[in-house]
Protein backbone atom coordinates (compact mmCIF):
# COMPACT_ATOMS: atom_id res chain seq x y z
CA UNK A 1 0.00 0.00 0.00
CA UNK A 2 1.37 2.89 -1.08
CA UNK A 3 2.51 5.92 1.88
CA UNK A 4 1.34 9.47 1.92
CA UNK A 5 4.96 11.40 2.65
CA UNK A 6 5.32 15.53 2.70
CA UNK A 7 8.23 16.39 -0.01
CA UNK A 8 10.16 19.44 -0.98
CA UNK A 9 9.05 19.29 -4.72
CA UNK A 10 10.26 21.88 -7.65
CA UNK A 11 7.63 21.79 -10.85
CA UNK A 12 9.75 24.12 -13.21
CA UNK A 13 12.84 26.09 -13.93
CA UNK A 14 13.75 29.11 -10.93
CA UNK A 15 10.37 27.83 -9.76
CA UNK A 16 9.39 28.15 -6.39
CA UNK A 17 9.74 24.99 -3.70
CA UNK A 18 6.39 24.14 -2.37
CA UNK A 19 5.45 21.17 0.27
CA UNK A 20 3.48 18.51 -1.48
CA UNK A 21 2.06 15.46 0.39
CA UNK A 22 3.43 12.75 -2.73
CA UNK A 23 2.83 8.77 -2.64
CA UNK A 24 5.55 6.16 -1.86
CA UNK A 25 5.12 2.85 -3.01
CA UNK A 26 6.36 -0.11 -1.01
CA UNK A 27 9.83 -1.45 -1.23
CA UNK A 28 10.78 -3.50 -4.18
CA UNK A 29 13.24 -6.35 -3.60
CA UNK A 30 16.61 -4.74 -2.08
CA UNK A 31 14.69 -1.89 -1.19
CA UNK A 32 14.14 0.19 2.19
CA UNK A 33 11.42 2.04 3.37
CA UNK A 34 13.04 5.14 5.56
CA UNK A 35 10.89 7.37 8.03
CA UNK A 36 13.04 10.59 7.26
CA UNK A 37 13.61 12.18 10.43
CA UNK A 38 15.86 15.33 9.07
CA UNK A 39 16.50 15.87 5.72
CA UNK A 40 18.97 19.08 4.80
CA UNK A 41 18.79 21.03 1.53
CA UNK A 42 21.84 22.01 0.35
CA UNK A 43 23.51 23.95 -3.04
CA UNK A 44 22.84 20.85 -5.10
CA UNK A 45 19.27 21.31 -4.64
CA UNK A 46 19.74 25.00 -5.53
CA UNK A 47 21.43 23.48 -8.65
CA UNK A 48 18.36 21.24 -9.40
CA UNK A 49 15.87 24.48 -9.24
CA UNK A 50 18.25 26.42 -10.98
CA UNK A 51 18.21 24.13 -14.03
CA UNK A 52 21.74 23.17 -13.68
CA UNK A 53 21.78 19.64 -13.02
CA UNK A 54 19.00 18.74 -15.66
CA UNK A 55 15.43 20.03 -17.01
CA UNK A 56 13.87 17.06 -16.15
CA UNK A 57 11.09 18.62 -13.74
CA UNK A 58 9.51 17.87 -11.22
CA UNK A 59 12.42 17.12 -8.87
CA UNK A 60 12.15 16.03 -5.45
CA UNK A 61 14.29 18.26 -3.48
CA UNK A 62 16.77 17.07 -0.27
CA UNK A 63 19.28 14.34 -0.27
CA UNK A 64 20.66 14.55 2.70
CA UNK A 65 18.11 12.73 5.62
CA UNK A 66 18.26 10.82 8.46
CA UNK A 67 15.88 8.13 9.67
CA UNK A 68 14.62 4.64 10.48
CA UNK A 69 14.38 1.49 8.15
CA UNK A 70 10.58 1.11 9.05
CA UNK A 71 10.45 -1.51 6.07
CA UNK A 72 13.05 -3.81 4.50
CA UNK A 73 12.50 -6.54 1.30
CA UNK A 74 15.57 -9.09 1.46
CA UNK A 75 16.91 -10.25 -1.33
CA UNK A 76 20.11 -12.48 -1.98
CA UNK A 77 22.40 -11.72 -4.95
CA UNK A 78 25.28 -13.76 -7.10
CA UNK A 79 27.84 -13.09 -8.76
CA UNK A 80 28.10 -15.47 -11.84
CA UNK A 81 32.17 -15.12 -11.28
CA UNK A 82 31.94 -15.76 -7.71
CA UNK A 83 28.71 -17.90 -7.23
CA UNK A 84 29.82 -20.98 -4.58
CA UNK A 85 30.60 -24.44 -5.82
CA UNK A 86 26.95 -26.31 -5.80
CA UNK A 87 28.03 -28.19 -2.09
CA UNK A 88 27.60 -25.22 -0.24
CA UNK A 89 25.18 -23.30 -2.41
CA UNK A 90 22.08 -24.39 -0.27
CA UNK A 91 23.56 -22.47 2.96
CA UNK A 92 25.05 -19.51 1.17
CA UNK A 93 21.42 -18.55 -0.46
CA UNK A 94 20.02 -18.60 2.60
CA UNK A 95 22.10 -15.56 3.98
CA UNK A 96 20.24 -12.91 4.15
CA UNK A 97 22.86 -10.91 1.74
CA UNK A 98 20.67 -7.60 1.64
CA UNK A 99 22.60 -4.80 2.88
CA UNK A 100 24.07 -5.63 -1.00
CA UNK A 101 21.10 -4.19 -2.44
CA UNK A 102 19.97 -0.90 -0.45
CA UNK A 103 20.18 1.77 -2.44
CA UNK A 104 20.61 0.38 -5.61
CA UNK A 105 17.80 0.13 -8.37
ZN1 LIG B 1 24.03 17.78 -0.67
Amino acid sequence: MPHKVQAVVVRAMNGPLSLETILVPDPGPGEALVDILTCGVCHTDLHYQKGGISDNYPFLLGHEATGVVAELVITTRFCSATRPPASSRRSVMMSPMWWWGIGSS
